[in-house]
């Protein structure tokens, strides 16, 4: 019940991955035949995963997950924008390898200003069309929250920057891709890490409307066209593309399926006194708060229950600050710091979320006194 965090691979991923290290281990740049070979099956990767997402003219940069493809989208295409303007607009929902990589770029001379959110965890579009100016060069805004599941309007935000022909908008599609069908073109840039789709880690991508856009953060050999050099880690990208063909292909069936636990969860904790449920988005989140205990309590009495689910994200949960997200949505202090985050995949199963719905009951009456 931490999918968001990372989910279990297909095992046809998992195949690929072992096959495409024992026939192709090739370096795809090397110039004699088996390199040729294993340049052919990361080209037909790329061509995969871009046809895949139904962005077929775009180019795709493959990294080692999204805190990359973020990195280099937000770094590697400011380099460029200097002399057009120094404003950065950027949700204040956004994960920390965009928020992070973005407050660095303040030493670089840029002002950086946050858009706010809404109650229901969407950002405000009012919001952004008030901040927008000629000075804007970036926004970035997320298409799914990782905490809430929210899902963001980013064809709306594509059509206000039309206005704004200098701005870049690039949208971190992490918690999107494989489980939502959602118009992404509006995109200049997108990450994705194949790991939050039954792919392997260490392997993701930037894709990128033009290529031109980017300059390279990182120098070297100059693999994928300069912008990431490094040797090609060929057998997760291969099983990335492999997992993104099996998650598209099921992403309707197992979406209303993953819907169906979510309100089933909704409905029995919805008895339940001192819980409250966030906002939703995408089925595969679900984010609710017993009032008045810790989430780390919380997430001990369902751990110890074989329950494995997170205090808001994996990437926040051992810091001790609220959670930006939740706070940015205008919950109490108790409600954020009493937050879980549920998260379903595509193997989640009927009979687990019996289980979850049991164990959530369980825990309520265990630390029923504490609670508001
Ligand atoms: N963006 C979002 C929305 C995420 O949920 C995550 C995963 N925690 C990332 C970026 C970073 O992904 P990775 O850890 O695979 O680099």
């Amino acid at each position: 019940m931490d999918n968001a965090a990372a989910t279990r691979p297909f095992e046809e991923a998992l195949e690929t991955f072992q096959q495409v290290n024992r026939n192709y281990y090739y370096n795809t740049e090397s110039i004699h035949p088996e390199g040729r070979r294993a340049g052919q099956l990361l080209e037909a990767s790329r061509k995969q995963v871009l046809e895949l997402l139904g962005l077929g003219g775009w180019g795709c940069v493959f990294t080692s997950g999204a805190t990359e493809s973020n990195n280099i989208a937000i770094q590697g295409v400011l380099k460029n924008k200097k002399q057009f303007g120094r404003t950065i607009l950027v949700s204040e929902i956004e994960h920390p390898s965009v928020i992070n990589v973005i407050e660095e770029m303040k030493n670089e001379g840029f002002d950086v200003k946050y858009i706010g959110t809404k109650q229901d965890g969407q950002i405000d579009l009012e919001d952004l069309e008030g901040k927008l100016d000629s000075d804007v060069v970036f926004a970035s805004v997320m298409a799914v929250n990782n905490i809430t599941g929210a899902v963001q309007p980013v064809s709306e935000i594509a059509e206000i920057l039309k206005d704004y022909p200098k701005v870049h908008f690039h949208v971190d599609a992490t918690q999107a891709i494989g489980k939502v069908d959602m118009d992404l073109d509006g995109a200049d840039t997108l990450s994705l890490s194949a790991h939050k789709f039954h792919g392997l880690k260490g392997a993701g991508s930037l894709i990128v409307k033009r290529e031109g856009i980017l300059r390279p953060v990182m120098y070297g050999g100059g693999h994928e066209s300069g912008i990431r050099s490094g040797t090609v880690n060929l057998g997760a990208v291969a099983a990335m593309a492999k997992a993104l063909r099996i998650a598209t292909e099921n992403r309707g069936e197992s979406y209303r399926r993953i819907a169906r636990y979510n309100e089933r969860v909704r409905d029995a904790v919805s008895a339940l006194s001192s819980v409250r449920v966030q906002p939703g988005g995408v089925p595969h989140i679900l984010n609710l708060s017993f009032e008045g205990a810790m989430g780390e309590v919380v997430v001990n009495a369902l751990g110890a229950r074989g329950i494995m689910v997170s205090t808001t994200s994996a990437c926040a949960s051992k810091l001790s600050v609220l959670n930006e997200t939740l706070v940015a949505m205008d919950n109490t202090e108790a409600v954020v710091k009493g937050s879980i985050r549920i998260s379903f995949s595509s193997f989640t199963t009927d009979e687990e979320a019996d289980i979850l719905i049991e164990a959530l009951n369980g825990v309520h009456k265990q630390i029923g006194g504490v609670l508001k």
